[in-house]
């Protein structure tokens, strides 16, 4: 697989851990285990009552829809990644490449992005935009005047689908009122609000500043702001957090109503002040704790009528995330800003991840690369087979080629995954360890 991962294998603090220990999965395919109590996606949709037809229908719009199965669909079509990097607070947990603000001039900043977008979209012949993603970092620092700047420039330089989905990650201490209103007036059309947690001591542990209540309120500005789909981004396995912490952070979540939940898994990634403390033992990573945190939320978030269509992601029929939807078929995307990653036409490059540094490269007209690879078919197929096997659309049997035969059979007849159609779909207690069964199939 690539070294250089994209946002497609982004994600809030990383991804569930279902390393739910190799030996684990070792011994799951020598001996029979009891059904899992996890339900896969048939069972799921029972929950989901009248909302059943329909979300079937959704289903077969993705497959339908998926460029990989039908190559006729949206392969004119490329996702737009901004990386803003400036947060007012370091979360002791975090690696993605952000930093304070300081001395950074953010007019300047918005200037260098637009100019690296002009530059781009010359050069990959300006396709359709079909999903935009404001990440970072905290794009809702930025102030209005700048955030109306940033569309307005991107809409000069790109041509945007009709119904483009633009994406912007909010972090419930940094914006109010009026700048809610300029996200829905510069054309967002879904927040994912960074709440994390609702309990106060985790909030504290984590080192954020917001409160339950602010997330609260978040939601109710957006939606006062005219921006409907919300989504909400939850942490579990966090340092002394309880299951019934868990539990609560769950509800207080459902009771706003978002559109769509994400829960992810804590995993302490080098050079944070978390990886030191566990290393250090002060913190431990105990997989029983993560197995049971992940079949909760699984249990009652599915239960409320969300479907659960990727390892950490749950959404209410039609809000699922689009943009991460494409990363995970394999769309091409465009990353704009320091240390953003794009991948055009199999060419994956990365961004210098140095603000200061960017800026002077753009200013003067020098490369903003500091990584760059081409990567091969074969390596492309094992990104499918990581990424998509985490969805509940599965895998296509085109990109499991090179995988012997008797690897699948052993999943399939443990009930791990079956075939949904030409797709290898996980179920069951495989949902859980999708990472061991990817390292199974393409080890
Ligand atoms: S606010 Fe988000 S991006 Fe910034 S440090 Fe915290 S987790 Fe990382």
């Amino acid at each position: 697989m690539s070294q250089l991962q994209g946002p497609c294998v982004r994600n809030r603090v990383a991804e569930p851990r279902e390393k739910v220990a190799e030996a684990q999965w070792t011994s799951k395919l020598t001996r029979q285990e009891p059904e899992s109590e996890i339900k896969g996606p048939r069972h799921r949709f029972q929950y989901i009552g009248r909302e059943v037809r329909r979300v079937h229908r959704l289903e077969a719009e993705w497959l339908l829809n998926d460029p990989l199965t039908n190559p006729k669909s949206s392969r004119d079509l490329i996702h737009l990644y901004l990386h803003i990097p400036f947060c007012r607070d370091i979360c002791p947990y975090c690696a993605f490449y952000k930093h304070k603000p300081g001395e950074t001039d953010m007019g300047y900043f918005v200037d260098g992005i637009l100019r690296e977008a002009k530059l781009r979209s010359s050069s990959i012949n300006a396709p359709e935009i079909d999903t935009v993603y404001l990440g970072g970092g905290t794009p809702s620092m930025l102030s209005p005047d700048l955030i109306h700047k940033l569309f307005d420039g991107l809409g000069d330089i790109f041509r945007f689908a009709p119904d483009t989905e633009i994406n912007l990650e909010a972090n419930p201490a940094t914006f109010g009122k009026s700048a809610a209103k300029t996200f829905a007036q510069s054309g967002v059309t879904r927040v994912s609000l960074g709440a994390q947690s609702f309990s106060p001591e985790v909030l504290k542990t984590l080192g954020r500043t917001h409160g339950p209540r602010g997330i609260a309120r978040s939601v109710d500005l957006l939606r006062a702001a005219g921006i409907e789909n919300v989504s909400i981004d939850l942490m579990f396995s966090i340092p002394g957090q309880t299951l019934d912490q868990w539990r609560e952070s769950l509800e207080s979540a459902l009771e706003l109503s978002p559109n769509h939940i994400s829960a992810y898994n804590l995993t302490y990634e080098e050079d944070t002040p978390f990886f030191t403390r566990f290393r250090e033992g002060l913190y431990t990573d105990i997989e029983e704790t993560n197995a049971s945190m992940y079949e909760l939320a699984h249990e009652l978030l599915t239960s409320r009528g969300l479907r659960h269509y990727e390892t950490s992601n749950y959404a209410y029929p039609g809000y699922e995330s689009r943009h991460n939807k494409g990363y995970w078929r394999g769309g091409d995307y465009l990353g704009l800003g320091p240390s953003a990653v794009s991948t055009i036409s199999g060419r994956r490059w990365k961004n210098i991840p140095d603000t200061a540094e960017y800026l002077v490269q753009i200013g003067k007209g020098g490369s903003t690369e500091s990584e760059v690879e081409t990567l091969t078919p074969a390596q492309l197929d094992l990104e499918r087979i990581a990424l998509m096997l985490r969805t509940d659309a599965g895998v296509h049997r085109r990109h499991l080629s090179e995988v012997p035969p008797t690897r699948i059979e052993a999943i399939v007849s443990e009930r791990l995954a079956d075939w949904k159609g030409e797709h290898l779909v996980l179920q069951g207690q495989g949902t859980m360890l999708v990472d061991s069964i990817v390292d199974h199939l393409v080890s």
